[in-house]
């Protein structure tokens, strides 16, 4: 009985599944692969995708625990649609009136909204490469084509036009994995040079020396991208904002999930932000420990580039990142490995606390 069921069941099933009409560039693409996140990750040092090694500010608990009270009554509740709270206080950190200013459920969204907003199918995007592969997922997605440009060897775009006709271009700077950060100078001249926008990826930029924020005022093109996953030790609740024209926010808002961020996130943000001496201890911490760290690998005969983010990008003096990675791996260390042939003569090591990054420099040694 069964076995007939079964025969029965299966060839239906699988003209089923060939049937499901998808659009072709769904079909085809690969989908993006966020670094490896082990079962049991307690039993890691985990320095593969930049977390911050330190817990939010204990201002984030309380605000989170007294949204839930006794109950999690409030969570009957829709969250507020347009994160008005949230909105207010990022613009009044930064300077900016909140109708420049739009939530996100993790900077991603907000990057995916983007190219929903500009460009269509058939349209061009660009990035550089290396950077954050994410973009190229986002705009297979929208059917979108995809133009990436390569870095000269002092860090500015090679052969980048006078005039770049795409409809979008992302900068991510500081970058990932490098870590070198491009001068406000040379941003602002790209954002002249772009006709269409300029999305200014700062995820890092709370670990650098200078941002892009004054330019969103003089260049009308320019979109500049924040997360709290980095900086503020928040990945895990998905934050993200957006600083823009109030024209660009108008579009933007038109597209995102009228409900995009939960009750709990919403006053984890603000309680966040709101705690700058704890963010500056914490930035303060992981800048001189990045410092040190970096110091310490040059020593061994590592090249390190400077790097403005929370991680450092270290070529060992073999070039064999492989090797490396996988003596950490047994380890249990975990660092990331680009498999990108410009890329896998070295790591992008995140950087936590010092502990972990003593421990981390002693498994180098032992490793030679
Ligand atoms: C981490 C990262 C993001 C994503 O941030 P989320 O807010 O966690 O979605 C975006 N861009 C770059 C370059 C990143 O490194």
């Amino acid at each position: 009985m069964f076995f007939i069921l079964i025969i029965l069941f299966i060839p239906v099933k699988i003209k089923g599944f060939d049937m499901i009409p998808l659009r072709p560039n769904i079909a085809s693409m690969a989908g993006y692969v966020p670094g490896f996140q082990p079962a049991d990750e307690a039993a890691y040092i985990k320095l593969n995708t930049n977390e911050n090694p330190y817990p939010p500010s204990p201002e984030v608990v309380k605000a989170i625990l007294a949204e839930l009270g006794s109950n999690g009554a409030s969570l009957r509740k829709y969250p507020s649609a347009s994160s008005q709270r949230l909105r207010d206080t990022v613009g009044e950190l930064y300077g900016f009136l909140p109708s420049w200013v739009i939530m996100a459920n993790g900077s991603d969204e907000v990057l995916n909204n983007l190219i929903r907003a500009f460009a269509g199918e058939g349209e061009e995007i660009g990035f550089i490469h290396p950077s954050y592969s994410y973009y190229a997922t986002l705009a297979e997605i929208q059917g979108a084509l995809v133009k990436t440009f390569g870095l000269s060897p002092d860090y500015r775009i090679a052969d980048f036009p006078d005039r770049y006709e795409g409809k979008l271009f992302f900068l991510t700077t500081p970058n990932s994995p490098l870590g070198f950060a491009f001068p406000l100078a040379y941003i602002e001249e790209l954002a002249k040079r772009c006709a269409g926008m300029l999305v200014v990826d700062e995820a890092y930029a709370d670990f650098g020396d200078e941002d892009a924020l004054e330019l969103v005022r003089r260049q009308a093109n320019v979109v500049v991208t924040r997360t709290l996953s980095k900086s503020y030790s928040l990945a895990g609740m998905r934050l993200g904002f957006a600083i823009a024209r109030p024209e660009v926010i108008a579009a933007l808002d038109k597209i995102r999930d009228h409900y995009n961020l939960d009750r709990l996130a919403q006053v984890a943000c603000v309680a966040a932000l709101q705690d700058q001496a704890y963010f500056r201890e914490c930035t303060g911490k992981i800048r001189e420990t990045r410092k040190w760290f970096a110091a310490e690998l040059v020593k061994l005969g590592y090249n390190v580039i400077p790097s403005k983010g929370n991680f450092v990008f270290a070529t060992p003096p073999d070039r064999d990142g492989k090797r490396v990675y996988d003596g950490l791996f047994s380890r249990k260390i975990l660092v990331r490995l680009l498999s990108d042939p410009l890329l896998k003569h070295g790591l992008r090591i995140s950087i936590g606390t010092r502990e972990d990054m003593t421990k981390t420099l002693a498994a180098i040694k032992e490793i030679g």
